[in-house]
C-alpha cells in the first residue's frame, strides 16, 4: 500500500517543472529504502553530482560515509531508513537550494512523510533543520544535534533529532572525544536505542574504522 502510494508520488515528481532546478537536472532524485519496512525518515539538503548522475540519494562519498556511521549504530540503510532531501533535483555546483526552491518541493517531501508515517524523522544537516525549526541566532547546529524534539508535518507530530550532514564530517577527521564525527556515532547510537531496541546490531561492533569504505 506505502509502495503503491509512494509510487503515484514518485510518477508526479519525476515529472515536475516546479521550480528552475528542472531545467538542469538529469535524474529526480526521489528516495532510497524500503518503504514497507523503514521506521525512520531521514531528510538531507539536496542532490549532488552522483546522486544527479544515479537518481538515488547520498550515493556520493559523503552518502557512502553516512552508510558507515549507519551501520555502525546498528542500523540498517536498507532496512531501517528512507532517505531523501528537501529537493528532488540537484541544484547546479551544488549550491544550497533556496527558499523558493524548497518551498515548491515540499509536496512532495511531506506527502513522503505522511505515506510512511516513520518512528522518527533525521533532519540531516542544516537546510533540512531549517526546513523544520525556525532557529533564533543562538541555535547553531552543533547546539541543536543531538536533542529529540517534535516536528508536525500535515498536523502530526513526529519526534525527530538533527544530526550533523555527512559532508560536514568528510572535512572533520578527528574521532576524538567531543569531535563531529564522535557525536554523530553518538547521536546515531541514541537513535538506534530509542527508535530500533529489538533491532540486532548490523556492525561489527567497536572494531569498525570510518572512512574504510571512503578514502578520507
Ligand atoms: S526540485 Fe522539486 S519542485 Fe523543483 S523541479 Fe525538482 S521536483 Fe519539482
Amino acid at each position: 500500500m506505502k509502495k503503491n502510494c509512494l509510487e503515484i508520488v514518485r510518477q508526479k515528481c519525476e515529472s515536475c517543472t516546479g521550480c528552475a532546478l528542472a531545467k538542469t537536472r538529469n535524474n529526480v532524485v526521489f528516495s532510497d529504502g524500503d518503504a514497507s519496512t523503514a521506521k525512520i525518515v531521514l531528510i538531507g539538503e539536496a542532490p549532488g553530482e552522483m546522486e544527479d548522475e544515479t537518481g538515488r540519494p547520498f550515493v556520493g562519498r559523503a552518502g557512502q560515509l553516512l552508510t558507515e556511521f549507519l551501520t555502525e549504530a546498528g542500523i540498517s540503510r536498507d532496512r531501517d531508513v528512507y532517505m531523501i532531501n528537501t529537493v528532488k533535483c540537484r541544484p547546479p555546483e551544488n549550491r544550497v537550494p533556496t527558499d523558493e526552491e524548497k518551498a515548491a518541493c515540499r509536496k512532495f517531501l511531506d506527502a513522503q512523510i505522511d505515506i510512511i508515517k516513520p518512528d522518527a524523522i533525521i533532519l540531516c544537516g542544516a537546510t533540512a533543520l531549517k526546513s523544520f525549526v525556525n532557529l533564533d541566532k543562538k541555535q547553531t547546529i552543533s547546539k541543536v544535534r543531538g536533542q529529540w524534539m517534535t516536528v508536525t508535518v500535515d498536523g502530526v507530530e513526529y519526534k525527530a533529532m538533527t544530526i550533523f550532514h555527512p559532508s560536514y564530517l568528510l572535512r572533520n577527521h578527528s574521532m576524538a572525544d567531543g569531535s563531529p564525527r564522535r557525536l554523530m556515532q553518538e547521536d546515531l547510537r541514541n537513535i538506534k536505542n530509542t527508535i530500533l531496541p529489538d533491532v540486532d546490531n548490523i556492525s561489527s561492533g567497536n572494531n569498525i574504522t570510518f572512512g574504510s569504505l571512503v578514502n578520507v
